[in-house]
């Protein structure tokens, strides 16, 4: 009896292995979609390592076959970024949930996963290791290293390491990883995601070249960066018991009030002395001294309070209208071209801030039967997959009428729309969609409508322009009869009929802007015509 009730066997697992188990909630879920992960993972690293850093990328992505036989690809990235100090990079690379990001400030990367999911994938479908090359500005030599994650342990093993001189001033990192890919399948939205991830950095550099040697090739066109965004302290929004308990045990500050005004942004002393107060909580009460029941009743006056100022937008790094408009020119060199940022708002204490750019006519492609090609971005990701579940989907599909922006179906359009946060609403680990929360759909909506109105005002004035002009080519067919019966008066006055012609010509010609040519064409042709 006692043997049948404990037949259940418990254990504990790794991170490393729970996402070498459940590898496709991290996007890695078939050898197409892993190859397109790998690289991604790997690029918005660099691009992590570079603009959020001040420094102009320069990025080169190279896909290689391994392995004929077994469709093994070899994905290199390098950067000229940060670089990683070498004691660093065995944890940066071989602990699954190790990372530099789990701060208050937008970047690309923000689970610590990104890179370890890539290398165990190359670890259990090609068994090779990963490979770094790092060097940071200012030290003298290059590192590398070979290691594998050992997946019990959650912790890097090395195979290789070692370091030798600069022989030049280089810094940067340089990660390969090899990993069973389908390359056929892959392709297209490799280059999709490179071609859009393109579009929001004309201030890098970026290379590269596919397993067939094809290279792709954008060349930096600004070199002006978004600002770098600054890692800030929680708004009082976002916070729970559990950070306050934790705060409580580890801080240092002597009293409470002092842990409220160096702890969070958003409360300096009138805050601090109000919020106490309404907890009913001395301020000079050590931190260490409340109970768990006094902290929750804090934690709860916190959340209700609602004289706060917003949190803070130093955090985020928006792209710009420049780098947005500067983007779509170097990829489509379109007709028109405008963007907008909007202020910075927030939910639940994360603030965010809301872009979007529209490119229409000259190289844009057309748009497909309904609505606009769409680019979306989360910071400065390029969103591929699940499009159909996203908000900003929704909102430019169902509900703007682009009829009522002269925009009909297919027509030469793009509408970007970036949406930056510390924290991003995503719908699902995949990180490909974002869920309708109400500010930010407001906050969408109004960014799209924005250069909507501007794309509206540009064609109006445009058909305007288009129909005086034809209004005017109308009058000008007319000069052949008018010189003609003009002529006929005249000519007994001796005045020549050519100059007649030219000066009306002329007239027509100015109040148009059609060239003088183009107009002497048409008299030509009705004459030929009469
Ligand atoms: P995440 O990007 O979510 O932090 P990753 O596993 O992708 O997780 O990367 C782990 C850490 O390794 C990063 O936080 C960063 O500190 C470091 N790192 C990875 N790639 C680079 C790179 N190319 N340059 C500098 N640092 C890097
Ligand atoms: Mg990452």
């Amino acid at each position: 009896m006692t043997a049948a009730a404990t037949s259940e066997r418990y254990q504990a697992i790794s991170p490393a292995e729970f996402f070498y188990k459940y590898r496709e909630i991290a996007g890695f879920s078939n050898p197409a979609r892993a190859l397109y992960q790998t690289i991604r993972e790997l690029v918005e690293n660099a691009l992590d390592a570079t603009d959020a850093h001040g420094i102009l990328p320069n990025i080169k992505i190279v896909i290689r076959r391994a392995d004929e036989v077994n469709n093994y690809y070899k994905v290199i990235v390098e950067d000229n970024g940060i670089g990683i100090p070498p004691h660093i990079v065995p944890e940066a690379f071989g602990r699954v949930l190790f990372s530099s990001k789990y701060v208050l400030r937008q970047t690309r990367g923000m689970f610590g996963l990104g890179a370890k999911v890539a290398i165990l994938y190359g670890q259990i479908t090609t068994g090779r290791p990963v490979e770094i090359i790092t060097s940071q500005r200012g030290l003298k030599r290059i590192y590398y290293f070979k290691l594998r994650i050992d997946i019990n342990k959650n912790k890097p093993e090395i195979l290789e390491r070692g370091s030798y001189r600069k022989n030049r001033d280089w810094a940067g990192t340089i990660v390969s990883v090899t990993v069973e890919g389908d390359w056929s399948k892959a392709r297209h939205r490799v280059k999709e995601y490179i071609l859009r991830t393109a579009v929001v950095t004309p201030y890098a550099n970026i290379a590269f070249i596919d397993p067939d040697g094809e290279i792709l090739f954008f060349k930096r066109t600004i070199d002006k960066l978004p600002r770098p965004p600054k890692e800030v302290k929680p708004h009082p929004y976002g916070i729970d018991l559990e950070v306050m308990k934790r705060l409580r045990d580890n801080t240092d500050h002597p009293t409470i009030y002092d842990l409220l005004i160096k702890s969070f942004q958003s409360i300096g002393d009138v805050t601090a002395r109000k919020i106490l107060e309404l907890a009913g909580i001395e301020p000079t009460i050590e931190p260490k001294k409340l109970s768990d029941k006094q902290l929750l009743k804090l934690v709860n006056t916190m959340k209700q309070y609602s004289e706060y100022r917003p949190p803070t937008s130093i955090a985020l790094s928006p792209l710009g209208s420049e780098v947005i408009k500067a983007g779509l020119q170097r990829i489509y060199q379109p007709e028109f071209v405008e963007a907008v940022t909007r202020r910075p708002a927030a939910y639940e204490g994360h603030p965010f801030i809301v872009e979007a750019g529209i490119a229409y006519g000259g190289k844009v492609p057309l748009s497909n039967e309904k609505y606009p090609t769409l680019l979306r971005y989360a910071n400065k990701i390029p969103l591929l997959y699940d499009e159909g579940s996203d908000v900003i989907t929704k909102i430019v599909k169902e509900e703007i009428n682009w009829e009522n922006y002269h925009v009909h179906f297919p027509a030469p359009i793009v509408v970007l729309v970036h949406l930056c946060s510390t924290k991003i609403p995503f719908k699902g680990v995949g990180k490909e969609s974002i869920a309708d929360v109400d500010v930010i759909h407001k906050e969408i909506k109004l960014a799209i409508l924005d250069v909507a109105r501007k794309l509206r005002n540009y064609l109006s004035a445009k058909i305007r322009e288009e129909e005086k002009r034809k209004k005017l080519v109308n009058i000008a067919k007319y000069i052949p009869e008018i010189t003609r019966a003009l002529g006929i008066i005249l000519r007994e006055d001796g005045v020549p009929i050519d100059k007649l012609t030219e000066k009306l010509v002329e007239t027509v010609s100015r109040r148009t802007g059609v060239p003088r040519d183009e107009v002497i064409n048409i008299v030509e042709n009705i004459e030929i015509g009469v």
